[in-house]
């Protein structure tokens, strides 16, 4: 019987996961790394006093690049794992008592905003309309294959979005695009808010990320059964079920390479040989700290970082009828919310905040009455600031802003409390500075200096995650792990001659 080839992944985080399941499918012999004692990176989840939190992401879109996970190895998805549309999606609200909720019918959130706000239910329409075909010109083009490789230009699709070059909306930002569509700030700072989804600068980063909100409303948003933290749950069984090796509480400490091959792992126990390494490590760190003697690629990796957050997990012992699932609390003026993030690098007074509340969903996820709040702000990424002062101020800041706007407070009924801040980003899930998502995207070409999916040193070295390409969320995350599967399938077969 022929041998099949090794393959390392390293981290097991969502891209990590998928793409040990596609390459242990496609033939090869694979065994992940991870150093945390179970799977899912940001992708983690906390229990405690009776609540449960997720403790990273939980807006889920695109599912069906999870369910692609099972058809592939010859399961049923729902036998694993189940979700359900989200409606509506956000409560956004103002300091000055206006509120509106998106929704997932387009129509229905137009026809709120323009009962809500002085922009029109047809420019939300427009609005939606454009951000489609953003997401018909691009999505092949941009996110389904590795933007690195020159053959991948020659195609219909790449024709197309450069004929329609214009309508991609690279050229002007996300706030130039949307003040111009909507005529009211308060639908502006909305959509503006898509551009933190990537760790971005709405006022920086290119139009083209409008393409964000189609995710969101128009093909919908989704809430998985039991929390978000059900997917690594599902992707970790079915990997260990079709035969991928995991190895937890192993950092892998050096990539060891000879010539133009990666050749070995160095972890505490010692060294272990694959013919094929897939890093869903940082990609920063994956150089700096695994590869320490290569060149390493300055263009992609020292680009501006992402923003990152603090999130306070508060278990509360009350129900907050006025509040659902997803709720946005936007500062009151976000230009200077984004200047303090991306220029001074400090933290504005008045911030956005985005509150998830599981147990409206998932009933289990705080003690009867009560709830279980993860509330989230962007900040800087990490470089040496006193993030303890920083997180005593957010949470009053924080506080005083919910107290306003839903007119009680809420401190009193704060039973329990965890925090999430830019070091424990970085020792938790690795990210370098804290950064959530990689570089950020507040440049017209920042979709192509992200790192690609393979190396240009080592033939055998792979990159797939939220800061190698195409980019940081579940889905895009998703998408590169299944670029990493066919670039190796394309050039390595999985069994040795
Ligand atoms: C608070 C928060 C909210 C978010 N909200 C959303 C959202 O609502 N929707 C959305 O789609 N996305 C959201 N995101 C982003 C999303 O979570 C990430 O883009 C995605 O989970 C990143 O996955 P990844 O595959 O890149 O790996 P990561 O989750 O970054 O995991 C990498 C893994 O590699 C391991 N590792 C690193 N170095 C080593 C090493 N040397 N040896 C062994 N193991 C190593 C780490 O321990 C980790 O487990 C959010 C993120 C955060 C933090």
């Amino acid at each position: 019987m022929k041998q099949a080839k090794t393959c390392a992944v390293i981290g097991s985080g969502i891209a990590g996961l998928a793409a040990a399941i596609r390459l242990q499918q496609q033939g090869f012999a694979v065994t992940v790394f991870e150093k945390n004692a179970s799977a899912g990176g940001k992708m983690s989840e906390l229990s405690a006093n009776g609540f449960r939190f997720d403790k990273g992401p939980t807006v889920l879109t695109k599912p069906e690049y999870v369910e692609e996970l099972f058809d592939l190895c010859g399961k049923r998805a729902s036998d694993y794992w189940t979700y359900q549309a989200v409606d509506p999606i956000f409560n956004y609200f103002f300091d000055d008592g206006t509120m509106v909720r998106s929704s997932k019918d387009p129509q229905q959130f137009a026809a709120d905003v323009e009962a809500n706000t002085n922009a029109s239910a047809s420019s939300v329409l427009e609005f939606l309309k454009q951000s489609e075909t953003k997401h018909f010109l691009t999505d092949e083009v941009f996110l389904q294959r590795s933007l690195h490789k020159i053959k991948n230009y020659f195609n219909w699709g790449t024709l197309r979005g450069i004929l329609n070059f214009g309508k991609v909306d690279v050229f002007r930002s996300m706030n130039t695009a949307n003040s111009k569509q909507f005529a009211d700030q308060k639908v502006v700072d909305i959509f503006n808010r898509y551009a933190s989804y990537n760790g971005s600068n709405p006022y920086l980063a290119p139009a083209t990320l409008n393409v964000i909100a189609h995710y969101e409303i128009t093909l919908g948003t989704y809430f998985s059964e039991g929390g978000i933290h059900q997917v690594v749950t599902a992707l970790h069984r079915l990997a260990e079920e079709i035969g991928v090796q995991f190895r937890f509480n192993t950092a892998v400490k050096e990539i060891l390479t000879n010539g133009n091959h990666a050749t070995a792992i160095r972890t505490k126990n010692g060294l272990d040989n694959f013919d094929l390494i897939v890093s869903n490590a940082d990609v920063y760190n994956t150089y700096k700290q695994l590869l320490p003697k290569l060149t390493e690629p300055k263009r992609f990796i020292e680009q501006p970082r992402s923003s990152s957050v603090i999130v306070f997990y508060w278990g509360m012992n009350h129900a907050f009828q006025q509040l659902g699932l997803h709720n946005m609390f936007l500062t009151n003026d976000s230009k200077q919310e984004y200047e303090h993030l991306f220029g001074t690098g400090t933290l504005y007074e008045d911030p956005t905040i985005h509150l998830t509340i599981s147990s409206k969903m998932n009933a289990t996820d705080a003690p009867a009455g009560q709830e279980n709040w993860a509330a989230l702000i962007s900040v800087p990424h990490d470089t040496g600031q006193d993030w303890n002062a920083l997180v005593t101020q957010s949470r009053k800041r924080m506080i005083k802003k919910l107290n306003s706007i839903l007119n009680t407070d809420i401190e009193p009924h704060i039973v329990f409390e965890e925090v999430l801040d830019p070091p424990k980003v970085s020792t938790e899930s690795g990210a370098a500075f804290g950064a959530v998502f990689g570089n950020s995207s507040n440049s017209m070409f920042s979709a192509f200096l992200r790192h690609p999916n393979f190396s240009s040193k080592l033939e055998n070295l792979f990159f797939c995650g939220g800061t190698a390409h195409p980019g940081p969320g579940i889905p895009l995350c998703l998408l590169s792990a299944k670029i990493v599967s066919n670039l190796i399938e394309e050039k390595f077969k999985p069994t040795a001659e």
